[in-house]
């Protein structure tokens, strides 16, 4: 992303309206361009002043009354027309779509384009990227499972495994608390050279669910499995091969399910 693309999303950036990877984008930039951190500052500050209180002020009566005084008759009419002509529009359109919605048409296959577990990898890859975002990777900082697993206690409602695999290349790095599928789930961190895995996990009472081909999306990858009544979630933009190199060896130091 170059410096032109950031101006343009400077404004939807500020108002939370971009999706987590575009947001990450313009802060990726933002950390390494000399000159887009000021624009940045300048555009919180304007956004701000422009929210302040000071600035609204309500017309008094007399000024409204001159106004449409003044506002010649033709207009007015015209934007009548065009008034009930919109309504017209909108009544169509919400007629054809009450028969759409009636006649099932939403309901069938062909237009529902997310499986579940097309939009859990959203979710979860939207949590990744959430993550790599300023100040949010991690609660607690400790590369010993042994002072990573205790964290959790009394935080969650099961106890997750938690397994380093330093010595094969993925050290755990940290831990942290994330919300998916409607429920707070462990997050674990790991790192490889310099990209980021989370390692997302959680109870599945579902477990009749079987393992599903790895998920790419927006250039993250997200592979689960399911081990002993619990769902397992890797997530990275590491190299897909990589990635499951991680999973399997995540795998193999687990209890036998
Ligand atoms: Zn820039």
């Amino acid at each position: 992303m170059d410096c032109n693309e950031v101006r343009n999303l400077l404004d939807a950036y500020l108002d939370d309206e971009l999706d987590p990877a575009t947001s990450l984008q313009i802060e990726q930039h933002i950390n390494d361009c000399p000159g887009c951190p000021e624009r940045l500052q300048n555009r919180r500050a304007l956004k701000q002043a422009l929210q302040a209180d000071a600035l609204y002020h309500r017309a008094p009566d007399s000024l409204r009354r001159r106004v449409q005084l003044s506002t010649p008759a033709p207009l007015s009419v015209r934007w009548g027309d065009r008034l009930r002509q919109n309504i017209w529009v909108s009544l169509a359109a919400a007629l054809i779509l009450g028969v759409l919605v009636t006649a099932g048409l939403f309901q069938t296959p062909l237009l529902r384009s997310n499986t579940p577990n097309d939009s859990l990898a959203q979710q979860v890859i939207d949590s990744h990227i959430r993550s790599l975002m300023a100040d949010h990777l991690s609660d607690v900082i400790s590369t010993d499972q042994h002072t990573v697993k205790p964290w959790f206690d009394g935080k969650l409602d099961f106890s997750p495994t938690v397994i380093n695999l330093e010595d094969q290349g993925f050290p755990l790095i940290g831990g942290r608390l994330d919300y998916l599928d409607d429920r707070p789930v462990t997050a674990l961190v790991y790192q490889r050279q310099k990209h980021i895995i989370n390692l997302f996990i959680w109870p599945q009472a579902n477990s009749s669910a079987s393992d599903t081909a790895p998920i790419t999306i927006q250039g993250y990858h997200a592979i689960s499995w399911l081990n002993s009544g619990t769902i397992y979630w890797a997530v990275s933009d590491l190299e897909l091969s990589e990635l499951q190199t991680f999973a399997s060896l995540i795998r193999a130091q687990l209890p036998p399910s």
